[in-house]
């Protein structure tokens, strides 16, 4: 039986839906946002609102990004040749943060998981194969997380560049098998870029 207001109840279900929010946490972050001024509370309502208007995908990398092109492929002096395949956008922060790697990237959005549905088609593979065909890329490093999936993915992806005749390469294992490049310290994901090998 509800013991709060129905309006409580539902923002306390909207946040639970949150990834690792909980149903406590939820509670206090709701609790939290009632007693807050309405300027706060519409600065995050706002926040939400533009962030979904205003963010897209970068038209070369699929990158996140708020014009045509995300803030790398925008950038003067990036080393065009290479391009670096990562899962997620946030991965494109790990190693941008290793002030290593000078290249671009390719974000596919996620892993291929026939168990979970996602299929090639639903990740961004054809935008991928599509800048190989027509950009002068010399190498792609496959740098996927050393998960089941992010294995299959890379190995996939291999195979469909293979014709293409171009340097294709996989980050060494500095990162922990079953680890999250995302979270990945900034010496050991250095360590991988610099230990990547040759795929095909
Ligand atoms: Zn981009």
């Amino acid at each position: 039986m509800a013991f709060q207001t129905a309006p409580l109840e539902t923002l306390i279900e909207q946040l639970e839906r949150l990834p690792s929010i909980g149903h406590k946490s939820a509670t206090r972050l709701a609790f939290h946002l009632l007693r807050a001024s309405s300027e706060e509370a519409n600065a995050l309502v706002e926040a939400i609102v533009n962030a979904r208007e205003q963010i897209r995908e970068c038209t070369v990398c699929c990158n996140l990004a708020d014009s045509e092109h995300c803030p790398v492929c925008a950038a003067e002096g990036r080393d065009r040749r290479t391009v670096c395949v990562v899962e997620e956008p946030q991965d494109v922060g790990a190693f941008e943060r290793t002030r290593e790697y000078h290249g671009l990237y390719h974000v596919l959005h996620g892993t291929i998981s026939p168990m979970d549905g996602i299929t090639p088609d639903k990740l961004r593979i054809r935008e991928l194969l599509y800048r190989v065909a027509n950009e002068d890329i010399a190498e792609v490093i496959m740098a996927t997380n050393p998960t089941v999936e992010g294995e299959a993915t890379a190995m996939y992806i291999a195979k469909l560049l293979a014709p293409f005749n171009i340097r294709v390469t996989r980050l060494a294992y500095g990162i922990p098998v079953g680890g999250d490049l995302e979270y990945a310290d900034e010496i050991t994901l250095r360590r991988s870029l610099e230990g990547r090998s040759d795929l095909t």
